[in-house]
C-alpha cells in the first residue's frame, strides 16, 4: 500500500484513475480513445461544459464571471494576470507570503509597478501577515491562498478596496470560499482539481480588456472567454480528467463536505506533531496550512532515518521543499484519512524506537 503525500502532481481518487484509463482505451462507447477525438467533437464540447459547470457549481461561480481551461500552469497566470489587468504606469498591491507569491511579483514588474503590501519573508515565510493596507488606487491585490512550500494558508481573506486576484493552485476545491470576493481566481489543476496541464481561471468578466495593453491572442483572457477555452487544441485529456475527479467531489457532498474532512486530517496530523517530542512544526499555527503540513525532526539527525522508515512503511513524497528541509506531507482532497493515520504510525513507531 502506498500513501502519496506529492505536493503535486499530487494524489488523485483510484476511481477517477480507472475512468480515465478506461476512456483511453474507448471513450464513452465510440470506439475512440479520449487522446484521438477532435476538440471540436460534440462528444468533447460535452466534456468541456460539464466540467465548467461542475466548477460553477462546486464553488459557487455566481452570474458575471467566467471559468476557463488554459494551459502554461499556474506560472503563465503570473504574466497573464498584470498582461490583462494592469494597464501602463499602474501599480498593483502584491501579498509576499513565499516562493509562489514571489514569482508572481517577478512577472508583474515587467508589466507595471509592483506594491509589497506586506510580507512573511524575513522569517521564512512561517506566517500571513496580518494588518496592512491596500492602496486604493491600485489596478488589483494579489495574494496566495495557500503556500504550498511554506505550509501556510490564508483563512481570512482582507476587504480590498480593489479586484482581488488569487492563486488558490493548493487549496482550490478544498474548502468554501465565497468567489464574489474576487475579481480573478487561477490554479493549476494538477494539486486538488485534476492531472498536470490545465490551469483553472475564474474571471469577472468586467475586469477584461481595460488595460489598453495589445496582447498576443494566447495571452488575452478576453479571446479565451470568447471562445470558451476553444481557441486553439485544449488539454482534452487534462480537462477529462479534471471533469471525472469534479463528479467525484461533488458526488461526495462538495467542498461543503471535503473542508469538514480535510480539518479533520489537517487536525489529527497536527496534533500528532505537537504532541510527538521528536517532531515540530515549521509554522505559527493559526495559519498551518490544511493542504500542506510541514514538520522537521527535533534533533537534526533524526531526519534521515525517519524519513527512511516511512518510505519503507509506503509514504510517499514527504520530503520536505528544499527551501523549508524536514517534511512536508501534502494532504489534498484525495488522500484519504488513513493515510494520515499511517503517517502518525511511523511517526509514533519511530519515537517509540528513538525516544
Ligand atoms: C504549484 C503552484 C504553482 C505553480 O503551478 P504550475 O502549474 O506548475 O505553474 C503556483 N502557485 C502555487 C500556490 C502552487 O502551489
Amino acid at each position: 500500500m502506498k500513501y502519496n503525500f506529492g505536493a503535486g502532481p499530487c494524489i488523485l481518487p483510484q476511481e477517477v484513475f480507472k475512468q480515465a484509463s478506461e476512456a483511453v482505451v474507448n471513450f464513452n462507447g465510440t470506439g475512440l480513445s479520449i487522446l484521438e477525438i477532435s476538440h471540436r467533437a460534440p462528444e468533447f464540447e460535452s466534456v468541456m461544459d460539464e466540467t465548467v459547470a461542475l466548477m460553477k457549481e462546486i464553488l459557487g461561480v455566481p452570474a458575471g464571471y467566467s471559468v476557463l481551461f488554459l494551459q502554461g500552469g499556474a506560472s503563465l497566470q503570473f504574466s497573464m494576470v498584470p498582461a490583462n489587468l494592469l494597464g501602463e504606469g499602474q501599480t498593483a498591491a502584491y501579498l509576499d507570503t513565499g516562493a509562489w507569491a514571489s514569482k508572481a511579483m517577478k512577472e508583474a514588474r515587467l508589466y507595471g509597478n509592483v506594491e509589497v503590501v506586506a510580507s512573511s519573508k524575513e522569517s521564512n515565510y512561517t506566517f500571513i501577515p496580518k494588518q496592512y493596507d491596500i492602496p486604493s488606487d491600485a489596478a488589483y491585490f494579489h495574494c496566495t491562498s495557500n503556500n504550498t512550500i511554506f505550509g501556510t494558508e490564508i483563512f481570512e481573506f482582507p476587504k480590498s478596496p480593489v479586484p482581488m486576484v488569487c492563486d488558490m493552485s493548493s487549496d482550490i476545491c478544498s474548502r468554501k470560499i465565497n468567489v464574489e470576493d474576487f475579481g480573478l481566481i487561477y490554479a493549476g489543476a494538477q494539486k486538488n482539481i485534476g492531472p498536470a496541464g490545465v490551469v483553472v481561471v475564474i474571471v469577472k468578466d468586467e475586469l477584461l480588456g481595460k488595460s489598453g495593453r495589445k496582447l498576443p491572442s494566447m495571452l488575452d483572457y478576453k479571446i479565451h472567454v470568447d471562445n470558451k477555452s476553444l481557441y486553439n487544441t485544449p488539454p482534452v485529456f487534462s480537462i477529462y480528467t479534471s471533469m471525472l475527479n469534479l463528479r467525484w467531489l461533488k458526488a461526495k457532498g462538495g467542498v461543503e463536505q471535503i473542508e469538514k474532512e480535510n480539518i479533520a486530517k489537517a487536525q489529527a496530523l497536527y496534533d500528532e506533531i505537537d504532541a510527538n517530542p521528536l517532531f515540530k512544526g515549521t509554522c505559527e499555527k493559526e495559519d498551518r496550512s490544511r493542504m500542506n503540513v510541514c514538520f522537521v525532526t527535533v534533533n537534526p539527525e533524526h531526519e534521515k532515518p525517519f524519513l527512511k522508515l516511512a518510505e519503507e512503511r509506503g509514504m510517499v513524497g514527504i520530503k520536505g521543499h528544499r527551501s523549508v528541509g524536514g517534511f512536508r506531507a501534502s494532504i489534498y482532497n484525495a488522500l484519504p484519512i488513513t493515510g494520515v493515520y499511517a503517517l502518525i504510525d511511523v511517526m509514533r513507531e519511530f519515537a517509540q524506537k528513538n525516544g
